[in-house]
C-alpha cells in the first residue's frame, strides 16, 4: 500500500532478480524529488504508475530524480520519467550511465586479470564473459549533475549526502539530521547482507577498491550517526538500524573466520574457497560468489590474518600468517 509518511513515501517496485522487490522514494520539498527509479521493464513502469496514483500524483509531477547507485534496479527506470528534470547522483555513476567502450574495455581486461589472480580456471573464462552484462542499464540518460559528501539535497534543506562505497562505488545514503531519517539504498537492508561487488578501480592504473572492507567502514559511518528510520532500498523501513549495523558486522566477521578455517595449511585460491563454500550456487551465480569470497579474503588480509604468495603466472594463493 503506497501511501504518505508525512512528507515521503514509498513505492515497491517488482524486479525479476532474486532480492524481489526494490523501493524508490517521493519525498516532498521545495521540488518534489524520486529517489530511485525501479528496473526499465512494463511491470515495473506499472507498478510506478500506481503507486504515484495512490499518491495523487502523476509521472509528470516529478521534478527531480537521485539514485543512490547506479545498479539497473535503482536506476533503469529513469527513463520514464520528464526528460528535462535534474538526475542527480555521486560522479562514480557515469562511467556505467555513459557506458563507453572504452569503458567496457577496461572492464573486461580488469575481470581477466583479475580472474587469473582468483586462480579461475580458463574453462570458466565464458562465465567471467557474462559479467558484462553487468554493465547494462537499460537507461538512455546520464546524470545531469553530481553529489558528493556533505552536499545539501537541492530543494530538500537539511537533507544530506554521505558517501557510502562498498555496494558499489556510486553508493550515497541521504540523511536528515533533524529526525535521522536516511534514504539508505542497498548500504543496510532488513533482510540480507548486499554483495560487496567487484568493480574496478575509477581511475585507470589505480589498485581494486576493497569492496567488503569500503562496505564495512561506510556501516560504522553511518552507525556513528543520530539514526532514526532507515529506508532501504529494498524491503521494509528499518526502525530501529543500529543493533542491525552491528549484526551484519558480526556476520560478516564470522563468515570470513569460517573462510579462515577452510584455509588451514593448505594455500588456497578465491575460486577454491569459492567452490568450497558454495558449492551449488557459484556456478550459476559466478560474479556474485566470487566477490562475497574475495570480500572475505580481503577482510582476513587486512587483519593481518592470511598473506598472498603470487605465482609466476600471476596466481595468488592464501595461507594463514
Ligand atoms: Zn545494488
Amino acid at each position: 500500500m503506497t501511501e504518505w509518511n508525512n512528507d515521503l513515501a514509498r513505492i515497491a517496485i517488482p524486479t525479476p532478480f532474486a532480492v524481489g522487490d526494490v523501493n524508490a522514494f517521493v519525498l516532498k520539498g521545495d521540488v518534489l524529488t524520486l529517489i530511485d527509479t525501479g528496473i526499465k521493464t512494463p511491470e515495473s513502469e506499472e507498478a510506478i504508475k500506481a503507486g504515484l496514483k495512490a499518491l495523487g500524483l502523476t509521472m509528470r509531477d516529478i521534478e527531480q530524480i537521485i539514485i543512490t547507485h547506479h545498479h539497473v534496479d535503482h536506476v533503469g527506470g529513469v527513463d520514464f520519467f520528464p526528460e528535462n528534470i535534474p538526475f542527480l547522483g555521486h560522479t562514480n555513476n557515469n562511467p556505467w550511465l555513459e557506458n563507453s567502450e572504452q569503458f567496457t574495455g577496461e572492464y573486461v581486461e580488469f575481470f581477466l586479470a583479475l580472474a587469473k589472480e582468483m586462480g579461475v580456471p580458463d574453462n570458466y573464462r565464458s562465465l567471467f564473459g557474462r559479467l558484462k552484462n553487468n554493465l547494462k542499464v537499460h537507461s538512455s540518460r546520464v546524470l545531469t549533475g553530481t553529489l558528493k559528501e556533505g552536499d545539501e539535497i537541492p530543494g530538500h534543506p537539511g537533507w544530506t549526502v554521505l558517501e557510502t562505497p562498498g555496494h558499489a562505488e556510486s553508493h550515497i545514503v541521504l540523511f536528515r539530521e533533524e529526525d535521522g531519517a536516511m534514504f539508505g539504498g542497498d548500504l543496510l537492508l532488513a533482510k540480507v547482507s548486499p554483495n560487496p561487488l567487484i568493480e574496478p578501480p575509477m581511475e585507470e592504473g589505480q589498485s581494486r577498491p576493497k569492496s567488503q572492507l569500503l562496505l564495512n567502514q561506510s556501516l560504522r559511518k553511518i552507525a556513528g550517526l543520530p539514526l532514526g528510520v532507515v529506508y532501504a532500498g529494498h524491503g521494509n523501513p528499518i526502525t530501529d538500524p543500529k543493533p542491525l549495523i552491528a549484526k551484519r558486522l558480526q556476520s560478516q566477521h564470522e563468515r570470513a573466520m569460517r573462510v579462515y578455517g577452510y584455509l588451514k595449511q593448505q594455500p588456497t585460491t578465491v575460486f577454491e574457497m569459492t567452490k568450497i563454500l558454495f558449492p551449488k550456487k557459484y556456478e550459476n551465480q559466478f560474479g556474485l560468489t566470487l566477490s562475497e569470497t574475495l570480500g572475505q579474503f580481503d577482510y582476513l588480509m587486512d587483519s593481518g590474518l592470511i598473506f598472498g604468495e603470487e605465482t609466476p603466472d600471476g596466481t595468488i594463493y592464501h595461507t594463514k600468517q
